[in-house]
């Protein structure tokens, strides 16, 4: 049962002017798709061969030996859940049951932004700015390569790929602006609603 590169869950221009149709192009059809690709011919007649996505992340979290296959299927997880956290009417201040969860545990939406710019911006080299939900509060994560909430217990709610690949062929080494850019323009509280409800 081999994966398969999940569609994006809108048109490849449809985040512009905010991020390319040409990032996307290969961000999604050359990247996450190489993760795929990846994984899929490292289980193969493995014991994983059959295991779902989460299921192999869990069993090889933390297995020197089996690194590889934790990095990519880690990493199909990450891009698949990173473009649902995106919309291309998206960003600015959230509605619903994250607005009041985001006003309890963290003060103030401005104080998420401050926060979850603060995660992006500082982590170092490639990875991951997350927000998640553990023990029934909203927490502000960041998380180095292909890491990921889920080994750790945490409810992924949104996430924020910071890799290079993400917007070098848009702002080249301008991480703020992207930053700033995915808080303001991109972030789709709809899903951030979805998976709080869900958890
Ligand atoms: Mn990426």
């Amino acid at each position: 049962m081999a994966f398969d590169l999940p569609a994006l869950p809108y048109a490849k221009d449809a985040l512009e002017p905010h991020i390319s149709a040409n990032t996307l192009d290969f961000h999604h059809g050359k990247h996450h798709n190489t993760y795929v690709v990846n994984l899929n011919k490292l289980v193969e007649g493995t014991d994983l061969e059959n295991a779902s996505l989460d299921d192999i992340i869990m069993k090889t979290h933390g297995d020197a030996s089996k690194v590889g296959i934790f990095n990519n299927a880690a990493q199909v997880w990450n891009h698949s859940f990173y473009w649902s956290s995106m919309s291309p009417n998206g960003g600015g201040a959230p509605t619903g049951a994250i607005a009041a969860k985001i006003d309890e545990d963290f003060g103030s939406y401005d104080a998420f932004v401050e926060g979850f710019k603060a995660a992006g911006a500082t982590q170092f080299g490639s990875g991951w700015a997350w927000l998640v939900l553990e023990n029934g509060k909203l927490k502000i994560e960041k998380t180095g390569n292909a890491h990921l909430p889920m080994t750790k217990g945490q409810t992924a709610i949104l996430t924020m790929d910071v890799w290079e690949h993400a917007y070098y062929l848009d702002v080249q080494n301008r991480r703020p602006d992207y930053i700033a850019t995915f808080i303001e323009k991109l972030i789709n509280w709809e899903f951030a609603n979805e998976n709080l409800a869900s958890a």
